[in-house]
């Protein structure tokens, strides 16, 4: 008999994507196949079955498919964070590098209300950059992070480690 698939096995490889030589691990199919999604959120939810969360926080664009449904199923807020001058209310601001230059992430200023325990979302962890900047906008607002959630870690990128050595609780489906 045929073994069920993976949420790996929904996932698709795009060669060359955004740049040449880039293996760009899209999760787009795996979000659009009803078991696959649902076995995902699942998935991701498992560890923290129990434990006391008050919000999700999902990284723009893919941590707000995620994040919505992870939220919706915690019966919980859901808070976004976004790409700079994204957000219309107040923010607050961090910056991380990139390969080439340097983005910046926002929240809103009132997202979160200090000892608020967060649970921080998105699809993929590679350098751990994104992540980082996330937890230190969380952290700044005096949210607790419960843990950080990912679909796929590329660990030869150093992001696990890095999120490990913030004291972060790191769950990842597949590599
Ligand atoms: P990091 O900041 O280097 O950990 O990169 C992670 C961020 O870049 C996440 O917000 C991802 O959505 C995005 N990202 C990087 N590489 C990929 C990929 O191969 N597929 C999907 N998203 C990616």
């Amino acid at each position: 008999m045929p073994q069920p698939k993976t949420v790996r096995d929904y996932i698709r490889t795009i060669v060359d994507f955004p740049h040449e030589g880039i293996l760009f691990r899209d999760v787009t199919t795996l979000f659009a196949d009803p078991r696959g999604f649902r076995i995902a959120i699942d998935q991701m939810l498992h560890p923290y079955a129990g434990q006391p969360i008050d919000r999700v926080a999902g990284l723009e664009a893919r941590g707000f498919i995620l994040g919505g449904a992870i939220a919706h199923q915690l019966s919980v807020g859901f808070v976004p964070i976004r790409k700079k001058g994204k957000l219309p209310g107040a923010v607050i601001s961090e910056e991380y590098h990139l390969e080439y230059g340097e983005a910046v992430v926002e929240i809103h200023h009132d997202a979160i209300e200090a000892g608020e325990r967060v649970l921080l979302v998105d699809d993929l962890l590679a350098t751990g950059g994104t992540a980082a900047a996330g937890i230190r906008l969380i952290e700044r607002l005096g949210g607790e992070i419960s843990g950080c959630a990912f679909i796929v870690d590329l660990p030869d990128l150093g992001g696990h480690a890095r999120l490990d050595a913030m004291g972060m609780e790191v769950h990842t489906l597949c590599a």
